[in-house]
């Protein structure tokens, strides 16, 4: 016998977790045979962080129809080239993790085999030369793809930084649009079917709202999939033992760099977000190793201005709710667990979250081998992103403070030993199960933090050194002279996307 269908979804939480939830099920099920209520607290509110995203969001915004240039007036946005690493690796030190690719094809293997050969050779150019996206960055120039044959400029990956408070009152116009029902009002009693299912959401001002499936957007605290459900919490701070953040914003910058900065810090890092009116900051720490006061104290001393605001504390803990999705509640955003904000992936959890939930849009039932493969899916997401990020922690040379010396010595998953091992002795490095970041990610992190190989694909020996030599020095040229060409990124903000 099969399930009746869903006729009523219920979202709690109208963050960004919850506005793109709506918009994203409100836009794809149309004609729609459920209806969409979203609950939302004015006296709870929403964190209020969360401005620098990767290129994976253009995406979400293309699905939902977004126009990009009024996407970005709207949301005082700017573009994303990638992100400034400063002091990971060694004191002094620097790299750009870019969007986009390093060189082109030289031959059968990818690109940086072949450089990785030239530099054993001598060849005395770092691999930041071959990306498109570092230079841009280095002279604060954007443009869109162009559409020149295989020209470099054709191939631009870019993100956005924007303000996410902003994003979501853009996404609730939208929603609103395509029929959800918002009620504002803070749930404080939910009840359950005989089965564990939710039943309904009580709200402090008398309404009960019932429903069929319910999407946690609730934020850290969980309020259904957790403070109801005790779904769990698998805690990984010993890999990422970051937990807290003071936050403020400062003035813009000019000129205004078109990539996120992140600086380590003693006892974490602090990040700077290029917007069109204002400079987000925050430094993310470890409360073991130093005081909130202090780490304020000193995000505040590192700002280019006066901060225009005053600092915001939040705490976290790093890890991932066991169950994403349980009996018929979905976590989606914060309430499904926090992996930092390093690599400005939360928001493209809550992306990846949702599109799996409209591939898996279940019946009333919902049945376990629905269930248990949207899970599978978001775990290995999670733990694919977490050890990317404890990369960055690993691989670091520092030990100037008792935070690096940890980070330094800790253990890490096997499976991220694995890829560091494979890289050291073999030069190689593989996307596996459709990993969210590729061999350009892998590669910027451990060249730019002193993990190098002398190995490489010895297919590329077929090539005589000179004639690499002379490949890798014309790719180089092309690249420089793209970057060259391209506008200053806030001349293309003047011209195209300019808020009020
Ligand atoms: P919230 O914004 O907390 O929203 C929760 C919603 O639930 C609110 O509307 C609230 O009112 C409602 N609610 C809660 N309880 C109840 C209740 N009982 N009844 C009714 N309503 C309720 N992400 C990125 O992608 N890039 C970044 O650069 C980035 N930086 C970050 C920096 C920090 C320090 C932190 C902590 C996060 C950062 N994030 C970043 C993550 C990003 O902020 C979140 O992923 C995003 O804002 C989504 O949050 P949310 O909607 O899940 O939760």
């Amino acid at each position: 016998m099969t399930s009746p269908a869903i006729e009523n979804v219920v979202i709690a939480g109208g963050g960004t977790a919850g506005w793109m939830t709506a918009v994203a099920l409100s836009k794809t099920f149309q004609p729609r045979k459920f209806s969409i209520t979203l609950v939302e607290s004015d006296q709870i509110g929403t964190i209020g962080v969360g401005e620098a995203t990767i290129p994976e969001v253009l995406k979400f915004n293309k699905a939902i129809g977004l126009n990009e240039d009024e996407f970005i007036k709207r949301t005082n946005g700017s573009f994303k080239l990638g992100i400034e690493f400063c002091n990971w690796g060694k004191q002094g030190d620097s790299y750009i993790h870019p969007f986009g690719k390093y060189g082109t094809t030289v031959g059968p293997v990818p690109f940086y085999h072949y450089w990785n050969r030239a530099r054993k050779d001598g060849y005395p150019h770092s691999l930041s030369e071959f990306a498109l996206s570092v230079k841009a960055s280095q002279q604060n120039k954007f443009t869109r793809p162009v559409d020149i044959k295989n020209s470099p400029l054709s191939e631009i990956a870019y993100a956005f930084h924007f303000d996410a408070g902003l994003y979501a009152k853009y996404l609730r116009e939208l929603a609103e649009g395509y029929g959800v029902t918002r009620t504002e009002g803070t749930i404080n009693n939910v009840t359950q079917n005989d089965n564990g299912f939710i039943k309904e959401v009580h709200l402090e001002n008398g309404k009960v709202i019932s429903g069929d499936l319910f999407i946690d957007c609730t934020g850290f605290r969980g309020r259904l999939i957790e403070q109801t459900l005790n779904t769990g919490y698998d805690n990984w701070s010993h890999y990422l033992p970051c937990n807290a953040a003071v936050t403020t914003p400062s003035e813009k910058l000019t000129p205004l760099p078109p990539y996120t900065r992140a600086t380590a810090l003693d006892a974490g890092w602090q990040w700077r977000i290029p917007l069109q009116h204002r400079t987000g900051n925050g430094y993310v720490f470890c409360d073991k190793y130093i005081t909130p006061e202090a780490a304020q104290d000193t995000m505040v001393k590192n700002l280019n201005s006066q901060p225009l605001a005053e600092p915001k504390l939040i705490r976290f803990n790093t890890g991932r709710r066991r169950k994403c999705w349980n009996k018929n509640c979905i976590a989606i955003g914060l309430s499904s667990g926090f992996l930092e904000p390093l690599e400005s992936t939360s928001i493209h959890l809550i992306h990846e979250a949702i599109a799996n939930l409209i591939l898996l849009f279940p019946d009333k039932d919902c049945n376990k081998p629905t269930v248990d493969k949207f899970n599978a899916r978001l775990e290995a997401s999670y733990v694919n992103i977490r050890d990317f990020l404890v990369l960055h922690y690993k691989v670091t040379q520092r030990e100037d403070s008792e935070f690096w010396r940890y980070c330094k010595n800790m253990d890490v998953p096997d499976t991220l030993i694995n890829k560091m091992e494979l890289y050291k002795e073999s030069g190689r490095i593989f996307r596996d199960n459709n990993e969210l970041f590729g061999e350009v990610s892998w590669l910027a992190v451990m060249e730019g933090q002193g993990l190098n190989t002398n190995a490489y694909n010895t297919m590329v020996d077929c090539m005589a050194k000179q004639q690499l030599f002379d490949q890798l020095e014309n790719i180089r040229g092309v690249i420089s002279r793209s970057a060259e060409n391209m506008p200053e990124h806030q001349a293309f903000i003047n011209r195209y996307c300019q808020s009020p």
